[in-house]
């Protein structure tokens, strides 16, 4: 990784790209862009090399059987392992985020598909679909806490294993299924149910991913109207007026 010249990885769009989870790149690039970075977006479809010298690496949510595919071009590819094992970050969305972990199931199906194991979790369907607008409260590693808001659609739920800690605990919404806890946290791969794009509602995790992806803190940057717009969001979720 470069970090005069970061690049946002954006990967497998054509398989994992319905919920607008690809507003989560832009939402990086315009982030580094504004602070002076040359920053840069790559976009990665299935039989395109993953480059390995990314910062952050992002997977959208998608519909079911697409996460089988992704699953194998990624394993196939490697180039995702190789880019964290360099230290790069990845956000996993939902679809993407259920890929992670060690197994999951899709549909209505039973068979238990291998994840790429990044997450110690496993997803199975659950006895209702989840959908709806959620808050949560995230606690960042320094013990600071801010809120995420966001929507969520799916019908996997996800236990945790022990190598893996819960992203946030839920105030509105199902999260990871139990109405407790959402998403998961292992080295530097950050995972979550909520679209939105939900860098866009919550641009604090998009710093946290990019200071953690450059290793160094960033300047904060001085938007009144994506706060202002987080507010209104945030109040219209608790009054509930989604
Ligand atoms: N297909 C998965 C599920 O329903 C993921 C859906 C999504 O990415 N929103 O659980």
């Amino acid at each position: 990784m470069n970090p005069d010249h970061p690049k946002i990885v954006l990967l497998y769009q054509s398989l994992l790209g319905i919920y607008g989870d690809h507003g989560n790149a832009v939402v990086l690039l315009k982030r580094l862009q504004w602070r002076g970075f040359d920053a840069e977006l790559v976009t990665v479809e299935p039989g395109q090399p993953v480059p390995t010298d990314g910062a952050v690496y992002l997977l959208g949510g998608g519909e079911d059987t697409a996460q089988i595919t992704a699953v194998k071009e990624l394993r196939a590819d490697g180039g995702l392992f190789t880019a964290l094992d360099s230290g790069a970050v990845l956000l996993a969305v939902c679809a993407g985020y259920q890929i992670c972990g060690r197994t999951f199931t899709i549909g209505t199906r039973d068979e238990v598909i291998e994840g790429l194991g990044l997450i110690d979790a496993q997803t199975r369907r659950g006895p209702q679909r989840a959908v709806g607008e959620v808050l949560h409260h995230w606690t960042r590693p320094d013990g600071t806490t801010s809120l995420i808001t966001g929507f969520e659609n799916h019908g996997g739920w996800t236990t945790l294993g022990s190598d893996a800690t819960p992203l946030a605990t839920v105030e509105l919404g199902w999260g990871n299924g139990d109405r407790r806890h959402e998403g998961a946290v292992q080295g530097r791969v950050v995972a979550t149910y909520p679209h939105g794009p939900v860098l866009a509602r919550n641009p604090d995790l998009a710093d946290h991913l990019l200071s953690t992806a450059l290793d160094r803190p960033l300047e904060p940057l001085d938007r009144p109207e994506i706060e202002a717009l987080r507010r209104r969001r945030i109040d219209a979720v608790r009054a509930g007026r989604p």
